[in-house]
């Protein structure tokens, strides 16, 4: 197309309405939840942050800490109400210390697990010489951030895994209104599968996959109860390890899950409203298609770099293709419903709509 006045006039205006989308947004951030799946290469680091609180889940390894540092505080984090360390391993610890030497933290939860690194033991002589309270938070647990965010402790089981940090790894549900988020540091096999033995509402509309996508997480039975419509996956490129492994990969994309990567994409930023969210990533990447099916979204070009995406929550019932009634997602009898005779619903007035019925185990609206 030729570069015309009213083609650049066009540009101008749809920059300056996605400048305006920007600046309210900020304006309303304490309104909403945003969580920040940060790029730190072979490692995980997220911040969460709620109502002028802030949450930071593991810092990647000990040379990303300044990146972890300036990114917090480019994102006005003077203080963390929570520092959590999913498991002890140096690429998730290691970039903790810088932040726990230069930025006030309230609170420290960890599963407490004897290990003997170095990195580890210097995180700990840190909390322990900044007096800072240091809690280990066990399945059924629930952490008090905000009256209106809930966030649940999946895991570690109160009797722990012995020989593997990962499966012990600390898992939380945050929930806002409608939408919900799964954070499993490194969970595999044995953490998902005590996960789903406890009888969990897994539905998730983010997923952080668990082990940056290695083959011995994420197994089809916990996808399947997850559903995730976005899977973040924080890998680093090129990584010894061949995370993340492609039956991972194929297995998200079975269940129709868009797929964000850190190596791809750099930095996500999801932020939600309780009932909406928007993905938006620091880069574009060049072979994740499935990520940039929004055409009818002007944010969504790659002259602007980044993607930018608004998606609903998640639906609220399920039901049998085999029966008519319709269940929480938690309930036992919807656990049993085989994956391929599941129907969703938006609501109850949806499920009714349909012919469905309430289920007189759950008792659902
Ligand atoms: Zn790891
Ligand atoms: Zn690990």
């Amino acid at each position: 197309m030729k570069w015309t006045g009213w083609n650049r006039l066009l540009k101008a205006t749809l920059l300056t309405i996605l400048i305006a989308a920007l600046f309210s947004a900020a304006a309303t951030a304490s309104n909403n939840l945003t969580v920040h799946f940060l790029d730190v290469g072979q490692g995980d680091s997220e911040l969460i942050q709620f109502n002028n609180k802030n949450v930071l889940i593991d810092g990647g390894e000990q040379d990303m800490g300044p990146r972890v540092e300036s990114y917090l505080r480019n994102h006005g984090v003077s203080s963390l109400d929570i520092m959590v360390v999913t498991h002890p391993h140096s690429d998730h610890v290691g970039g903790l210390i810088a932040v726990l030497n230069d930025i006030p933290v309230k609170q420290v939860l960890d599963i407490g697990q004897a290990h003997p690194s170095p990195l580890y033991e210097t995180f700990l002589t840190l909390i322990n010489q900044k007096n800072i309270p240091y809690k280990n938070p066990q399945q059924g647990q629930t952490i008090d951030l905000d009256p209106n965010l809930k966030i649940e402790v999946l895991n570690p089981r109160a009797t722990q895994f012995t020989d593997d940090l990962n499966q012990n790894s600390i898992v939380l549900k945050v929930v806002f209104n409608k939408v919900s988020f799964l954070l499993t540091g490194d969970a595999g096999f044995e953490a998902e599968n005590s996960i789903l033995a406890y009888g969990y509402d897994l539905k998730s509309d983010i997923l952080k996959v668990g082990h940056h996508g290695s083959s011995s997480a994420s197994s089809p039975t916990f996808l399947s109860k997850v559903r995730p419509a976005i899977s973040v996956i924080e890998v680093g490129a090129g990584n010894d390890y061949g995370h993340p492994a492609q039956t991972t990969l194929d297995a998200l994309q079975q269940i129709g899950s868009k797929i964000c990567r850190t190596d791809l994409n750099g930095n996500i930023i999801i932020t939600t409203d309780g009932v909406t969210y928007s993905v938006t990533t620091q880069r574009q990447s060049g072979n994740a298609a499935n990520i940039s099916t929004q055409p009818q979204n002007p944010v969504a070009t790659s002259s602007l770099g980044p993607i930018t995406f608004t998606s609903r929550a998640s639906q609220q019932f399920v039901g049998s293709t085999k029966s008519n009634k319709y269940h929480y997602p938690s309930c036992r009898l919807a656990q049993k419903i085989k994956p391929a005779n599941e129907i969703w619903f938006t609501s109850s007035e949806d499920a009714r709509a349909q012919g469905y019925v309430p289920c007189e185990v759950c008792n659902p609206p």
